[in-house]
């Protein structure tokens, strides 16, 4: 039978802490057909959607993000960890289980009205994509559509993107 991408995503019980289950990407990026599936699956995700830019989220936002800009002829745009970008940036704070994160784009990756997918390898709380929405609407442009490799469900991080539109290839409970 043919398999699917949840066949190439490995989980490992109690990783990083007891009681998380943690979903690994590796093991899709690291087998060639693995890979190509999840990327086609993604890019299914966006079958019929206009828009002008791909955004990918640190850091493995970008593994799946990139490859799907450049298959759709999309520009790629970087969401990253506050203090690596070199040009003049605009910042957005979140909330962490234990402390706070930041994360920054350049401001003039988005023009004003550009429609923009957002990528993620995968959603739990909401917290980091959130984030990267309002750095997006920030500097004008319009989240289009917001897609995942993977959604931890019971983590209810849709609940929280609510007023977007959210789509994950594999769904865990
Ligand atoms: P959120 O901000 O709570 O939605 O967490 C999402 C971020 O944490 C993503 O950028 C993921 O890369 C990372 N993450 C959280 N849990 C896992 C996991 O089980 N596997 C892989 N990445 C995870």
């Amino acid at each position: 039978m043919r398999k699917t991408v949840e066949d190439y995503i490995t989980t490992i019980p109690d990783y990083p802490e007891p009681g998380i289950m943690f979903r690994d990407i590796t093991s899709v990026l690291q087998d060639a057909e693995g890979f190509h599936l999840a990327i086609d699956e993604m890019i299914r995700l966006l079958d019929g959607l206009d828009f002008d830019v791909v955004c990918g989220a640190e850091s493995r936002g970008f593994v799946f993000g990139a490859p799907i800009a450049y298959a759709l002829g999309k520009p790629f745009v970087l969401v990253r960890k506050a203090g690596k970008l070199p040009r003049e940036t605009v910042r957005q704070s979140y909330e962490l289980e234990y402390g706070q994160a930041t994360v920054e784009m350049h401001t003039d990756s988005i023009r004003p009205g550009q429609r923009v997918v957002l990528v993620d390898d995968l959603i739990a709380t909401g917290g980091t994509i959130e984030a990267s929405a309002k750095l997006v609407e920030r500097l004008g442009g319009q989240v289009s559509k917001i897609i995942f490799l993977m959604e931890l469900a019971g983590l209810k991080g849709r609940e929280r993107l609510a007023r977007y539109d959210v789509d994950s290839v594999v769904i865990y409970p």
